[in-house]
């Protein structure tokens, strides 16, 4: 049939054609890692598009991630000439933004209302508690963050509920004036895009059933980390398939549920398959992405799991090279293993982008990022610390926000006094005061204020709005370049110590402006459109189609929005990704939690130890246990050609050594498809894991193992020419020897880790003396003969590692 012709169809298995072409309904697809269900989704969007049943206004897309739902955008985009404007392609946040920018009255917020990111939440809840003058002993602002997200992600509201205790009470008045403090500063956070939109389609019937006819076909990737507000969200727009027909596909694999510690709710796919009563759940067996010594890994690991719906995944490819394994003695040297690796990689001609470093916290990174850095690898970091998260850009951007709205609090806070106007502390408790008791905003109160000190206020608010005068009209990158001078930013920063990486950031800020006003499209088409064909009706106060020249219309929904305004939003909604190394082709950085759905050549796993993974607040509870080995399964499955997982003996850690043992999930992959690239079980000596084991579990932790004098680790001995075994001749070190330092690796390693060998001569703890170094101090030995390597900390120079082979170092005494 002409239906079924099309060449978007070609390739595609029996199961998968079945899946894109379905006719309109409820439909589930359940299938394992790498067997096409992101592709089934997109190219269904792509078919739906073509064969004319249905519009781009018509079809709404969910995923995760942003850099999902780009991926997306991206492979539509080459499968048709489509034009993505009017199209709901995004992540759950991205289009609740989009739709209370669309209905800000009916949502009570201002238009140019902003989002806290979880730094301004934290701080903003540290300030409710401080006003309400609870102990922050007790009731501790982090968790009271997370009381209030788990009680929006419930889809409660402080009034829905009911304190159990003493505490609950407390929290509970801190969620309501933390509310009440939202609205005034016209501010909400990640849990409140998704809780107010949920409820104003609960509430409005007018405008649920405008966007239940809109949304003929809803598509959701990912399904099994849905929360329950999420997929009470989802029936929002879907309403009744029996009553309206709207045709939802959701597709899941419950073996990558990764985020039940956050309230995903992978029973989500069974109460789908019931409530929307799909007839026949889609299988998809034929895994397309790996080789299979990497799909016998992942599926061997996690038949371990008990709860499963169970699928099986089978691959065509081949089976590929085994997946290689090594062991580190540090995380220094792992992270110097992973640049290693990466450099042979780039030598044999794959791009860097198709290498990923995965690691189970934030945490790890920044020693494999000081590892990249320091030998001129290009990296992009996902995640973690993040390039509108620093400090001189946060300052920036709340400039930026109080341009547009005086009233968010949250910045006025953060920037009144900086650079420094002589606003102190008393004077800005007074304020505060003033404010809560006025039920207005720091702005709005400063003539409270008397003397000299509100005078300085008041100057503060004349700087404010003199630059909103002087940036109207202006484009965005020099809305942004007048700010950093005005506000005396760049004043500052030029006479600090360290100012000149702050500076080279906040014109980083303005390339990141330029570059989103570029891909977003601003400026090209300057006309206004109406906001969204038909909303207007229904939607009071729609921004009116009236094109000022600092309001330009959004590409891809026509909804009028000034770039500025557009542009803080992708501060807070999309600051995963780092602005400072796009577009370069990098080595790419994140936790596994960020890498679902994506896809790599080559995959490292990094820190597979007991206690890092799985997480050692995981391991003694069988839930939370298979909650860890979905997410191996999860990293495993991310590796096309190669897969390379590491560990190490020890481990830096909140300013702690660890001596770990390596994962037990290393056991639970079948031998025969790993090689090993350092001797098995060199260093641990089976006593030293067992008291490890048992110190574990008898809960006195490592500390009593150490401080009873057993050996720490490599008790073994032996290890010899370890690092070579299997390891292409130990060229590795010799390649690596005319740099033989690695520069800012390290903290000092602690007395305990001061095993009683010697090696050349020198010990641990011993004083040293390097030509270009100076004086140091021996702190770490590995390796014997030729390879001997020692970690010295040179005090100024900090600690570096040096072949003693080729190093010149003498002992001192
Ligand atoms: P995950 O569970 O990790 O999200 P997935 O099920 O969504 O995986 P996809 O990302 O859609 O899987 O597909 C995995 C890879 O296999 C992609 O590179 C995709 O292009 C490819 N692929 C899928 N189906 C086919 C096919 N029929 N022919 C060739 N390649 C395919
Ligand atoms: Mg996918």
């Amino acid at each position: 049939q002409a239906l079924s012709d099309s060449p978007l169809l070609a390739g595609l298995n029996p199961e998968q054609l079945a899946a894109v072409t379905a006719p309109p309904g409820p439909n589930l697809v359940l299938a394992g890692a790498g067997s096409g269900k992101t592709r089934v989704l997109t190219t269904r969007i792509a078919w739906l598009l073509q064969t004319g049943q249905a519009t781009p206004g018509g079809i709404m897309a969910v995923t995760f991630t942003n850099k999902a739902a780009k991926e997306m955008l991206t492979r539509l985009q080459a499968m048709l000439p489509i034009n993505a404007r009017g199209m709901w392609i995004g992540t759950f946040h991205g289009l609740c933004n989009r739709f209370l920018r669309a209905h800000y009255q009916l949502a009570h917020l201002p238009q140019a209302f902003q989002i806290l990111d979880t730094q301004d939440q934290l701080s903003a809840v540290k300030r409710v508690i401080k006003g309400l003058k609870f102990d922050e002993e007790k009731v501790v602002p982090k968790a009271t963050t997370w009381f209030i997200a788990n009680a929006k992600e419930e889809g409660k509201r402080p009034r829905d509920l009911v304190p159990r205790d003493d505490l609950g009470r407390m929290q509970l008045e801190v969620y309501q004036a933390y509310e009440d403090q939202c609205q005034r500063e016209g501010v909400v956070d990640f849990a409140e895009l998704m809780l107010r939109t949920y409820e104003i389609l609960r509430d409005n019937a007018p405008v649920r059933e405008h966007y239940q006819r809109r949304f003929r076909h809803i598509l959701v990737d990912e399904f099994q980390d849905t929360n329950k507000l999420q997929y009470a969200w989802l029936k929002m727009f879907s309403g009744r398939p029996d009553v309206n027909g709207c045709s939802v596909m959701a597709v899941g694999d419950d073996d990558q549920s990764i985020y039940a510690f956050r309230g995903a709710q992978v029973s989500n796919m069974a109460d789908f398959e019931r409530e929307y009563r799909v007839q026949r759940v889609i299988k998809l067996e034929q895994n397309y992405r790996s080789h299979g010594h990497i799909l016998d890994a992942a599926n061997e690991l996690i038949a371990r799991n008990s709860k499963r719906l169970g699928k099986t995944l089978r691959t065509d490819q081949g089976q590929g090279e085994p997946i290689r394994i090594y062991e580190a003695a540090s995380d220094f040297a792992e992270a110097q293993w992973l640049v290693d690796e990466a450099r042979q990689l780039r030598r044999e001609g794959g791009p860097l982008h198709e290498v990923a470093f995965l690691y189970r916290s934030n945490a790890q990174s920044r020693v494999i990022e000081s590892a990249l850095f320091n030998a001129g690898v290009p990296y992009k970091v996902y995640g973690g610390l993040r390039f509108f998260e620093r400090a001189e850009v946060k300052h920036a951007l709340a400039y930026l926000r109080l341009i547009e709205n005086p009233n968010d609090d949250t910045s006025f806070l953060r920037v009144v006094n900086f650079p420094a106007r002589g606003i102190g502390a008393r004077t800005l408790e007074q304020l505060q005061d003033a404010a809560r008791i006025s039920g207005r905003s720091l702005y709005q109160s400063v003539t409270a204020v008397p003397g000299k000190a509100g005078a300085n206020l008041a100057a503060f608010n004349g700087l404010i709005d003199a630059m909103r005068e002087a940036t109207a009209g202006l484009t965005l990158r020099a809305i942004i370049e007048h700010v950093v001078q005005a506000s005396g930013l760049a004043d500052f920063y030029r006479t600090e110590k360290e100012g000149q990486e702050r500076l080279e950031n906040l014109a980083e800020l303005v390339n990141a402006a330029e570059a989103f006003v570029t891909q977003e499209g601003f400026g090209k088409d300057a006309v206004a459109m109406p906001v969204d064909e038909g909303a207007g009706a229904i939607a009071q106060g729609l921004p009116t189609a009236v094109a000022r020249v600092d309001v330009l219309p959004d590409a891809e929904t026509g909804e009028i929005i000034s770039p500025l305004v557009a542009f803080l939003t992708h501060a807070a909604l999309e600051a995963g990704d780092n602005q400072a190394q796009a577009g370069q082709d990098a080595v790419q950085l994140m936790t596994v939690h960020a890498a679902k759905g994506l896809e790599f050549n080559n995959v490292f796993i990094t820190g597979l130890e007991d206690g890092m993974f799985p997480h050692e607040n995981s391991m003694n509870d069988g839930e939370s246990l298979e909650e860890e080995r979905r997410l191996m399964y999860v990293a495993i499955t991310r590796a096309r050609k190669k897969l390379h997982i590491s560990f190490c003996q020890t481990r830096m850690l909140h300013g702690q050594t660890r001596y770990n043992i390596k994962s037990r999930f290393l056991d639970e992959l079948p031998e025969a498809s790993l090689k090993w690239l350092t001797p098995r079980n060199q260093g641990f000596g089976s006593g030293y894991a067992k008291q490890y084991q048992d110190a574990w579990a008898s809960g006195k932790g490592l500390g009593s193992v150490v401080g009873a004098g057993a050996q720490p680790w490599r008790s073994g001995g032996g290890q010899g020419s370890g690092y070579n075994g299997g390891y292409s001749g130990g060229q590795k070190w010799a390649e690596r020897r005319p740099q033989d330092e690695f520069k800012d690796l390290t903290a000092p390693m602690p007395k305990a880790m001061a095993a009683n060998r010697s090696e050349g001569g020198f010990k641990v703890g011993q004083q040293v003396f390097h030509n270009k170094f100076g004086e140091g101090v021996v702190l770490t030995l590995e390796g014997s003969g030729p390879d001997a390597r020692v970690q010295v900390n040179f005090g100024r120079h900090g600690s570096k590692w040096l072949m003693l082979s080729v190093a010149k170092l003498t002992p001192i005494e």
